[in-house]
């Protein structure tokens, strides 16, 4: 087993053909983190499809694998990834989890209940603790050594963790306390059954399905029409089969509160309506026509400092606004920012973000995408806004340099530092070189913001969002012009009307539009109750649409 470390506290353990997995020795916790699932084959950013951006390398490689003529392997889609915490006792592997049934604590005997997550459960044995008996257990894991999860510590102490592909498929041990059996699948709520007045619910009859028009790394988005008013949205839909476990589920949620936080905002994707079927749920959001920042740099290689600072202005008010609702982004990157009709930004993609953080709190998950994560969160700090200054840097850096600053494809050839755990070390270590090319101003917020440590970084100090808005970079920017759009955006994307598709890329518009019909035996293992609630529909866009 090929083991590489970033520092001591973090080591590759194995890589599988779906699923790869990383420990991560957490400093501040008694736990580690696992890196996970993040590649099924559907959500990997897989060659084939990078190739396949014909417009933009008009030719094919020598040789499978090989970079195209004129391929710059710096600025690629790239998944978000999400790790968990996993607590190790008596050789019991424990994730917390949200209960929404009855469970009872194998230690102390007492219900587990209460919101957020409020127990423990082993991922072998299926153990239920509260979180604060998980450390005094005593009996050791039933089925550590039938498992094919297999625990054990290397030499150096460090944990080590491998794991055959599927997990479901071994017969699972009763669990030691009953929990009530599955609630049965939510019925939608019909129309007709409405009372005179309240809400119309959403169903998947409602939309015409006209492209596939983006991808990332959990969802497929299309664009829609909505037959009774002929507007169009964009659906982003999600397979419920890989939202698999409790953790998954909160991100569902923090998602949909996010969107409905997000509709108050310009720069900020809105929601519309939400709502399921046995295997999926979809969003139904503003529909953004002009495309993703990627697409655009993908062509453009790199941008005149005055559209990098336009973008990176309003990107700015769009974090700051859901900081102070207590959010914090984490997925900052060129793909979920995208560009409307006239070329203002807009963020889209909450469902890595963190919700209930007030000024001065922290979190610790492991997430993000790894080009963009903050040294912070790869020390295994405790971190809080810091980290989304940090991807502003990265980005604002990609569209000024036409390059990742930890750009390794470089390395691309050489096994050793094509991996991650190369990328890691590149962000914790390297002096981020600034092209001379750039203004002293553009180097200076670049410095700024790419600042290793939280509390120097721009952003980030007593001065916090000000120190942004006065920094020398940003002098030319009328910050409330800009807000209430006002300031006419560098560039305009290119649209032959409502529905032209030209920026969005080839390989997602060419795919057919349908969703594949459902499969009996993947909703069989879907828990339906996990998702009760789930529909929504925005009061605010519907009096629009009523107005139509
Ligand atoms: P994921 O959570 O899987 O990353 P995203 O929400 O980022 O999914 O959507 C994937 C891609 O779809 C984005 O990178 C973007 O190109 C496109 N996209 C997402 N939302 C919209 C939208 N509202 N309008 C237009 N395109 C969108
Ligand atoms: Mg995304």
């Amino acid at each position: 087993m090929r083991q590489t470390s970033i520092k001591s506290y973090c080591i590759l353990v194995s890589s599988q053909p779906k699923y790869y997995w990383k420990m991560v020795q957490n400093k501040n916790e008694d736990c580690f983190i696992e890196l996970f699932s993040l590649l099924c084959d559907q959500r990997k950013p897989v060659k084939g499809r990078i190739s396949q951006r014909s417009k933009v390398f008009p030719n094919v490689p020598a040789a499978p694998g090989m970079p195209c003529t004129g391929e710059d392997r710096s600025i690629y889609r790239r998944g978000a990834r999400r790790w968990r915490k996993l607590y190790r006792v008596n050789g019991h592997i424990f994730q917390a989890k949200r209960f929404n049934r009855r469970a009872f604590c194998a230690y102390c005997q007492d219900r587990i209940w209460g919101l957020g997550r409020q127990g423990f459960k082993c991922i072998q044995c299926k153990l239920l603790v509260h979180k604060k008996c998980h450390k005094l257990v005593q009996k050791p894991c039933s089925n550590e050594h039938v498992d094919p999860i297999e625990v054990k510590d290397d030499a150096n102490g460090e944990s080590t963790l491998g794991r055959a592909a599927s997990v479901r498929s071994r017969a699972e041990p009763e669990p030691p306390l009953p929990e009530t059996p599955p609630a049965p699948v939510a019925a939608p709520v019909r129309n007709e059954d409405l009372e005179p007045g309240s809400q119309r619910q959403y169903s998947l009859e409602d939309f015409e399905l006209i492209r596939v028009i983006g991808r990332g790394s959990y969802a497929k988005v299309l664009m829609v029409e909505l037959k009774r008013t002929k507007r169009v949205y964009a659906m982003k839909v999600i397979k419920k089969a890989l939202v698999t476990d409790d953790e998954d589920i909160d991100w569902v949620q923090t998602e949909k509160h996010v969107f409905e936080t997000a509709s108050n905002h310009p720069f900020l994707v809105g929601l519309h309506s939400c709502f399921q079927t046995p295997s999926r749920l979809f969003f139904v959001i503003e529909f953004v026509r002009g495309g993703d920042l990627m697409f655009h740099m993908q062509r453009q290689r790199r941008l005149p400092e005055e559209h990098a600072r336009f973008y990176a202005a309003e990107i700015s008010l769009a974090l700051h606004f859901l900081h102070e609702r207590g959010v914090i982004y984490r997925d900052l990157k060129l793909d979920n920012v995208l560009l409307d009709h006239e070329g203002h930004i807009k963020l889209t993609d909450y469902g890595m973000c963190k919700e209930g953080v007030r000024p001065g709190d922290t979190t610790s998950t492991f997430c993000g995408t790894p080009n963009y994560i903050a040294p912070e969160i790869l020390r295994g700090e405790e971190y809080g806004f810091s980290v989304d200054w940090w991807a502003l840097g990265v980005l604002t850096y990609e569209m000024l340099a036409g390059r990742s600053p930890f750009d390794i494809s470089h390395a691309a050839d050489n096994p050793d530092q094509n991996t991650e755990d190369y990328l890691f070390q590149v962000i914790l270590e390297k002096t981020i070189r600034i092209p001379r090319s750039l203004s002293v101003k553009a180097a200076s917020v670049l410095k700024g913001f790419l600042n290793k440590s939280p509390s120097e970084r721009l952003g980030c100090g007593e001065g916090g969002f000000l120190d942004i808005v006065s920094h020398p970079f940003f002098k030319s920017i009328e910050w409330e012009m800009l807000e209430q759009k006002q300031v006419v955006p560098p560039f305009k994307p290119r649209l032959e009307g409502e529905r032209d598709l030209a920026n969005f890329p080839p390989e997602f518009t060419d795919e057919p539009v349908h969703l594949t019909p459902d499969n009996d035996t993947e909703i069989a293992d879907i828990d339906q109750s996990e998702f009760e609630g789930f529909e929504y529909v925005n009061p605010l866009l519907m009096s629009l649409e009523d107005c139509v």
